[in-house]
């Protein structure tokens, strides 16, 4: 019997009493004699009412409060404090488990971040970057990820999504991100991201294709950023002679 809920931990403790007095009921019946089987009965129906129940009560709130730290625990490895969204350890185990997973990296990354801090100040910074994750996740299907994978850098996977699809919730996202400030203090806080995208096959390698959404990144923030640039298409003309700023 699983136990997840206090619910749950009455019924073990009703379950065990009730096994517990059926046996002592069943040794009395056969060790007493008749006449005294109704005193017998009630007392030592009393005696495992208030013994068994008081311990297995007690044991099963010690089973659930256990059952309770390993899920905080679980919560505290896979979600990020910040964002609540995965960690960057959670995103690696779930992509190992699951090589044969195709689809869309994104590899999202707030522009001109530490001038937001600057301005503004760390937690709002802290609010900002809450903010954008949030956008990405609404953007999200159940089966995608998205991840916290450093200050204030994300990268999403969308399962089996192809490049059509990819394309299409980057630029979603994108234009959220820049149509909706952050609010943070009643104030409101523009702030725009860049993404870069690859697409994953099969059997390939996370890191190989985490690379390349990296390096489609760094083209988009080199074309002026708030934009999307995706390495399954030709990347528009990029002035390769400066880094805009
Ligand atoms: P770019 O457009 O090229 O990405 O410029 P940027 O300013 O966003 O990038 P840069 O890497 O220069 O700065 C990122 C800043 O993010 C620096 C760091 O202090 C800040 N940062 C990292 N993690 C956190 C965090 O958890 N909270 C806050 N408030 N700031 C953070
Ligand atoms: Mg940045
Ligand atoms: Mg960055």
């Amino acid at each position: 019997m699983k136990i997840t809920t206090k619910a749950d931990v009455w019924k073990a403790a009703i379950a065990m009493t009730v096994i517990a007095y059926s046996i002592v009921s069943i040794a009395i019946l056969k060790l007493y004699p008749r006449e005294e089987w109704l005193w017998e009965l009630s007392v030592s129906g009393m005696l495992t009412i208030s013994i068994c129940m008081v311990a297995t009560y007690n044991f099963g709130l010690k089973v659930l409060e256990n059952h309770q730290l390993s899920l905080e625990l679980q919560r505290l490895v896979s979600r990020d404090r910040l964002t609540d969204a995965a960690t960057r350890d959670f995103f690696y185990e779930r992509m190992q488990r699951d090589p044969d997973a195709y689809g869309v990296s994104l590899m999202v990354d707030i522009d001109h971040f530490k001038s937001i801090n600057d301005t503004y100040g760390h937690l709002v910074g802290d609010d900002v970057i809450r903010h954008v994750s949030s956008i990405l996740r609404s953007e999200c299907r159940a089966q995608d990820i998205v991840c916290r994978f450093g200050g204030e850098e994300f990268v999403v996977f969308l399962h089996e999504a192809d490049g059509d699809k990819g394309l299409l919730v980057a630029e979603r996202m994108r234009m959220k991100v820049e149509a909706a400030p952050a609010l943070s203090n009643e104030q409101k806080v523009s702030v725009t991201v860049s993404i870069g995208g690859s697409l994953k096959e099969r059997m390939e390698d996370i890191n190989v294709s985490i690379k390349q959404a990296d390096e489609a990144l760094y083209r988009a923030k080199n074309l002026g950023r708030n934009r999307t640039i995706v390495n399954w298409l030709p990347t528009p003309f990029e002035d390769t002679t400066r880094r805009a700023s």
